[in-house]
């Protein structure tokens, strides 16, 4: 296991962290791969409150001797906070689940701007976070997050943060946050793990005939899942990459990945071989946005990247149907694509010389159906959207 050194505290972390979202069925399960994981040097779990039963049995692995060779990450989901007292409630229901009497790395989860981080801090997220790092029961803070650029940006500067988590693979290099986001916080000296390094494994299997054929006939030969592994890794500013292993299968690979592969392996050939599956995925019918922000700022608040990467999830068919209608409300609300009154302003800055104002009328009549305001009074409530 290669291990990479976190620029803030110095913990050395497996470049290989293990994702616990999905976990496989079975407890006897859970524990050989935990187990397994531990042994051979992965040191990093990542959890959530949320995640069903996730966080009670994890810990019930670790607190078989295990708890003091891992680092344990877990997250609070502050958006379902309305109350002061909720914070210490559901933090000490997560040391319990946990069986431990501290967290190692304390994420809010799913940030998704600065208004949410002052909502929080207004109901006394900021003063509980104070308490729990100066008693030690939390020893890094920092927040997961899939937004756009921005508002990233805008959270990494309201805080003085310990760590954040972004989504990022190949194919998102210009995606939510993305490679500049990640440089961004790694600039200001913020370590940055990942998640959705293989896009929940739609970059490992399935992959249409175009994109499969393109890694076929690559020098090197290796599996897709490498491929799209050894992308992230070949980023120094990425401390750790949190992969959500199911089978122990799947577990050994990644560990004889993670053994092997280093920041800046990648040649400019291989690197090309990126840039031609891409292609191959996103196909005809998407937006050729680079997702470069020349575009930006649109004067009614558009985020016209963020729009159209959503509208190319769903064409791609990377994911969910219904989670990326989700996540497109979520992601762009109150800067969707219906709010584009076509003055065409960001059409004289953009060097793809894409038709915005047009492609914006696609997306919004992909993305804002029928369901789109239901749905979106929906996320507004859970989220506190504003
Ligand atoms: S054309 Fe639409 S998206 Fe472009 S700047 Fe004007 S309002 Fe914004
Ligand atoms: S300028 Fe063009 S390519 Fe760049 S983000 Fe805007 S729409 Fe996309």
């Amino acid at each position: 296991m290669i291990y990479r050194v976190n620029p803030k505290n110095k913990d050395q972390i497996s470049q290989l962290g293990f994702g616990c979202m999905r976990f496989p069925k079975d407890d006897a399960d859970v524990e050989q791969q935990v187990v397994y994981a531990i042994e051979h040097g992965v040191n990093y779990f990542d959890t959530a409150y949320i995640y069903p039963h996730n966080e009670e049995r994890l810990g019930k692995v670790l607190a078989k001797g295990y708890r003091d060779r891992v680092f344990i990450a877990t997250k609070m989901p502050s958006y379902l906070i309305k109350r002061t007292e909720s914070f210490s409630r559901m933090f000490n229901t997560q040391l319990k689940r946990l069986q431990t009497d501290h967290l190692d790395y304390y994420l809010i989860h799913m940030l998704t701007n600065t208004g949410e981080w002052k909502r929080a801090c207004q109901i006394g997220m900021r003063d509980f976070i104070d308490e729990r790092k100066a008693s030690g029961q939390i020893s890094n803070i920092g927040f997961s997050y899939h937004g756009g650029l921005q508002e990233f940006k805008d959270l990494v500067d309201v805080y003085n943060w310990d760590f954040c988590m972004l989504q990022f693979n190949y194919l998102d290099e210009n995606n939510q946050a993305g490679k500049t986001g990640l440089e961004y916080a790694a600039a200001r000296g913020i370590p940055v793990m990942i998640m959705e390094p293989l896009r929940g494994g739609r970059l490992a299997a399935n992959l249409p005939k175009e994109a499969l054929r393109v890694w076929e006939n690559a020098p090197t030969k290796r599996p897709p899942a490498e491929w799209g592994l050894r992308w992230v890794w070949n980023h120094p500013d990425v401390l750790t990459v949190l992969s959500g292993m199911n089978t122990l299968r799947m577990l050994k690979e990644n560990i004889r990945i993670a053994s092997d592969a280093q920041a800046h392996e990648l040649s400019g050939a291989e690197r090309a071989l990126y840039d031609e599956v891409c292609r191959a995925l996103l196909g005809q019918e998407t937006i050729t946005c680079t997702g470069c922000n020349y575009c930006m700022p649109c004067p009614k608040g558009v985020d016209i990247p963020l729009c159209f990467a959503c509208y190319n999830d769903k064409k791609t068919g990377l994911g969910n149907r219904f989670t990326l209608e989700f996540q497109y409300i979520q992601r762009t609300y109150n800067h969707q694509a219906s709010l584009c009154v076509e003055c065409g302003t960001c059409e004289k800055h953009c060097p793809q010389s894409l038709k915005i104002r047009n492609e914006l009328k696609k997306v919004a009549r992909e993305m804002e159906g029928l369901l789109y305001y239901p749905t979106r009074f929906m996320v507004k409530k859970i989220m506190h959207l504003t």
